[in-house]
């Protein structure tokens, strides 16, 4: 067995990593940039080595630097984690010829696989079954339109080198494939430095059904069984679930004995997946799934098979890595229950998807799951990498548990002041469709909005919130028939929002004195009460601007006294990295004026008050 392993990799996977190898006495070794000095996995491993500046160009993915620690560190093997280098088999060959082990498959299979064109080309050659399309060397646009009037429309023109969801492009009609071939080359040659393509039958009602496959160094390859990763954004899979659902036991046999025959014509060694697409328009038939592609390395969603197989992949991938026989025979594996991962991005769904970076001042993913992260609360998330923050995965007897589990853990998703997608999670696992299994890759294109998380709090969460800024302070207002309550102004987020509070408060997260956190259905917002201040009440009040959040000032527009018109910007304050510009609500003049620039302010901090002129 190795006694010690380098981790080439980042965030979560390098901390998935670095767990199963400290329970198996394995000494590990991190490697850094930058923007990582005092990540997790830093921290975790048992020694850690800085390879470079943040871009991932000038540290992850430079092979020698890697390579250098292992040597310097006296590590024996390279885990490459998924991403970054794991499916690059120069530097596969690189680490075998610095005399390391690599973690990983031979990087002949590598290469076999690393085309979608030649990886076809070898599966129809092993008697897989592949998505009907052209293969050719004949890159001309006229031949490729030529062959995709023939294969007949929709097709998908896919870059042969792709990944990642990336240089993928439908084409619905005849007319519209000269330009849709032309981007795709455009993106394939930025992406992929590659700008071949094939063209591919467009399957309706699309599942993405995967076969985990694993071989050893003795010639013994078997199947971990399917997942299903049809929940997917923009080709990239968002949630993931293993078994598949509606899969029937002569169809799995079919599709995981052809994975398993896709991996023994590569003679695959390690952990690798063999990526089918399924035409579900009449269920999961073994006679209308294909074979798309391999990936040749652990892939992000490997937790779900773990959780029904009750096997450690990554333990597996060190074993066989050291020389060892698969730990088990095909005949001892076998499913338990059913698993659901979902994918936590630090994004913000309401504003497409923009990823969002900075400090994670709250991050708590509570007990109740499996989590697989690569930061904690009071970390960064930099704008160098990857957004996914964590893996949020959940087992059970069946897949209604499993599912209302997870639906459960990200309701109570605390993610704050970096916005995430752990709404936009719950209400896709609360649909209905989802709830029935009646599944396609379309479906988050298709309910777009529906999916989309509220802006604000509920009225119920606002009043419960409001009990709490009033709990020491007399009841003011009284209604006929109803419970006496105070009408209280807050700020969520910065947003002015108003709350009722009549009775004794629960729930909340006091933060520091004046505001809380309220999380609710995966949403995270800072309440903050609405402080007019100290001077003015009544109307003058209203015209009292207050910063939104904790921030900078980073510009001043106006003076005291000066003359303003509504909507004229006063100060720009820069918080989470973006600017923000605070304007007048109304015509009238800057009766005080408490900002500079440069100047450090918390959230609720009048910074100017302008007074109404009167008509
Ligand atoms: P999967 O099918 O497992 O999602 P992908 O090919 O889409 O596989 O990529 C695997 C994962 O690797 C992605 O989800 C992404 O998080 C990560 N990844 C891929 N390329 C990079 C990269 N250059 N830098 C950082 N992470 C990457
Ligand atoms: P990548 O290397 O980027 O992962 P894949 O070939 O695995 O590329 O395709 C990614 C996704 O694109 C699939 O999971 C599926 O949703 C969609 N897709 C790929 N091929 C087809 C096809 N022929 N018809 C319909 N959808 C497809
Ligand atoms: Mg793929």
């Amino acid at each position: 067995m190795l006694t010690s392993l380098l981790i080439a990799n980042r965030g979560e996977i390098a901390c998935r990593i670095i767990r199963t190898a400290r329970a198996m006495g394995i000494r590990t070794v991190a490697v850094y940039s930058d923007a990582d000095a005092n990540a997790l996995h830093v921290r975790q491993a048992d020694e850690a080595v800085h390879i470079g500046p943040s871009p991932a160009r000038e540290s992850y993915l430079v092979g020698e630097r890697i390579i250098a620690a292992a040597k310097e560190t006296g590590a024996e093997a390279i885990h490459p984690g998924y991403g970054f280098l794991s499916e690059n088999a120069d530097f596969a060959q690189a680490v075998i010829d610095a005399g390391l082990v690599w973690v990983g498959p031979n990087p002949d299979s590598i290469r076999a696989m690393g085309l979608k064109d030649a990886a076809k080309a070898r599966m129809i050659a092993a008697g897989v079954p592949v998505t009907p399309g052209y293969l050719g060397d004949d890159q001309s646009p006229e031949r490729l339109r030529s062959e995709a009037d023939a294969i007949g429309y929709p097709v998908l023109i896919k870059a042969v080198a792709g990944g990642g969801g990336k240089g993928m492009r439908r084409v619905d009609a005849a007319q519209q494939f000269d330009d849709m071939l032309q981007s795709c080359r455009r993106e394939a040659a930025s992406s992929f430095g590659d700008d071949r393509v094939l063209i591919e039958k467009y399957i309706l009602s699309p599942r993405h059904i995967e076969v985990q496959v694993f071989g050893d160094k003795h010639g013994q390859v078997v199947h971990l069984f399917e997942r299903d990763c049809s929940l997917q954004r923009r080709h990239q899979k968002v949630i993931e679930e293993a078994p598949a659902p509606g899969m029937d036991d002569s169809t799995r046999e079919n599709i995981c004995a052809a994975a398993v025959r896709a991996a023994q014509a590569v003679n695959y060694v390690g952990a690798g997946t063999i990526e089918f697409i399924a035409d579900a328009s009449d269920g999961l038939r073994a006679d209308r799934i294909w074979f798309m592609e391999m990936n040749t390395r652990l892939q992000v969603e490997h937790p779900v098979t773990e959780e029904i197989t009750g096997v450690d992949l990554v333990e597996w991938q060190l074993r066989v890595a050291s020389g060892e026989p698969l730990p088990k025979r095909q005949d001892e594996l076998a499913i338990d229950g059913w698993a659901i991962e979902a994918r936590l991005y630090a994004e913000d769904p309401a504003k497409g998807f923009l990823p969002s970076v900075g400090r994670l001042d709250a991050f708590d993913l509570g007990d109740d799951a499996r989590i697989e992260t690569g930061v904690e609360q009071g970390g960064e998330v930099s704008p160098f990498y990857d957004p996914m923050i964590a893996k949020v995965v959940t087992w059970g007897e069946d897949r209604e548990e499993a599912r209302e589990a997870l639906a459960a853990a990200l309701e109570g998703a605390v993610v704050w002041p970096i916005r995430s997608n752990a709404g936009f999670l719950v209400r896709a696992l609360d649909h209905p469709a989802f709830v029935t299994a009646d599944l396609d890759t379309g479906f988050i294109a298709r309910e777009g909005d529906a999916l989309l998380p509220e802006a604000l709090p509920s009225a119920e969460a606002l009043n419960e919130a409001a009990a709490l800024f009033v709990q020491d302070q007399p009841l003011a207002g009284f209604r006929l028939n109803a419970a006496p309550c105070t009408r209280v102004r807050m700020l969520a987020d910065g947003v002015p929002v108003e709350g009722e509070a009549s009775g004794a408060a629960d729930g909340g997260e006091p933060v520091d004195g004046d505001g809380v956190l309220l999380t609710e259905g995966g949403q995270t917002w800072r309440i903050a009460p609405y402080r007019a201040t100290g001077s003015a009440g009544g109307a003058a009040a209203d015209g009292a601007i207050l910063s939104p959040m904790p921030g900078r000032v980073i510009a001043v527009e106006v003076a005291a006294g000066d003359t303003v018109t509504k909507g004229q910007k006063l100060v720009t304050l820069e918080a989470m990295k973006m600017e923000h510009g605070l304007t007048a609500p109304f015509d009238g003049t800057v009766a005080e004026l408490d900002a500079e620039a440069g100047q450090q302010v918390g959230e609720g901090r009048m910074l100017v008050r302008i007074e109404r002129i009167e008509a």
